[in-house]
């Protein structure tokens, strides 16, 4: 599932080719996503401009000049495309990718850009949905959602707060979209790596008796940011079935510290540790043992 940085790398592959242009065409290949296509999808967006194309947690939002949003989301396996009419189109492994999928290129957007929009989606989680910009305040999709883990309000008051006599794991805990929006598995397993906390450790223990952060919890906000900024200047991981909007693999997952290395050596500095992997809540959990605690 694309996480955040995805998310954002996505964005800004579109942004160029989106904000300021109008749908001169917009093509629906079948009425649902994940949830049915909003009810005449196709008119309220053909002839409307882009405003702007912004990001919230993981959605996309494209403001339009109709007053409307078009709140977008790639749900497990959805993918943009974007073909320009100078016939450039994606490099590398991509070419030989596309013919197979072209039976789930489900929305088409032609832009006065010039550009193709594809909205590709295998298996269908993701969603299109178009709300007035007065009522996204209102929009459940959104509404509940916490904090931008990379936006200022988000730092360690913020979160010794959240946490405070929480007695769910700290990798639960962070994973609460209203704790915090938009973060994974994977960011979250490698931040802890970083900050040298154990997954395990108990959500209230980066908070003081009277809920201020301690050390731990600067370190961890620290540590999260860092990694959400680092992936987004590496263009997202990539991981399976996700991709960049330009076709390109994105190259964060080779700075990967413990995701998906089970077994293999801790690369903390004088750690001699092994890369162990757990499951939480259903999920895997990859930490070193010795230097996370
Ligand atoms: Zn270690």
């Amino acid at each position: 599932m694309p996480e955040l940085p995805e998310v954002e790398t996505v964005r800004r592959g579109l942004a160029p080719v989106m904000q300021g242009a109008r749908f001169t065409k917009v093509e629906a290949h079948r009425g649902d996503l994940r949830w049915p296509l909003p009810k005449d999808f196709v008119q309220r967006l053909k002839g409307q401009t882009v405003s702007g194309l912004g990001r919230r947690a993981k959605y996309l939002l494209a403001d339009l000049s109709s007053g409307e949003v078009l709140v977008m989301h790639l749900g497990m396996s959805g993918s943009f495309r974007v073909e320009k009419d100078s016939g450039v189109v994606t490099p590398g492994a991509y070419y030989h990718d596309r013919s197979k999928d072209l039976a789930h290129d489900h929305v088409v957007f032609r832009m006065s850009s010039g550009a193709t929009i594809r909205f590709n989606d295998p298996r269908r989680f993701g969603s299109m949905k178009l709300v007035a910009r007065t009522k996204l305040d209102e929009e459940p999709l959104l509404r509940e959602l916490g904090p931008e883990p990379l936006g200022n309000e988000f730092d360690a008051a913020m979160l010794a707060a959240a946490c405070r006599g929480k007695n769910t794991s700290l990798k639960a805990a962070l994973l609460d979209q209203t704790v915090v929006a938009g973060l994974g598995n994977i960011y979250v397993c490698e931040a802890f790596s970083r900050a040298l906390l154990s997954p395990k450790r108990k959500a209230s223990t980066i908070a003081n008796r009277n809920g201020t952060p301690n050390d731990r919890a600067v370190r961890l906000i620290d540590a999260i940011k860092k990694v959400l900024q680092e992936a987004i200047e590496a263009g997202g991981s990539s991981l399976r079935d996700h991709r960049r909007t330009d076709g390109e693999l994105g190259m964060f997952q080779h700075n990967f510290r413990v995701y998906d290395r089970e077994g293999q050596p801790c690369p903390t500095r004088g750690c001699k540790g092994t890369i162990k992997r757990i499951v939480q809540n259903g999920r895997s959990t990859f930490f070193c043992p010795v230097c996370q605690k």
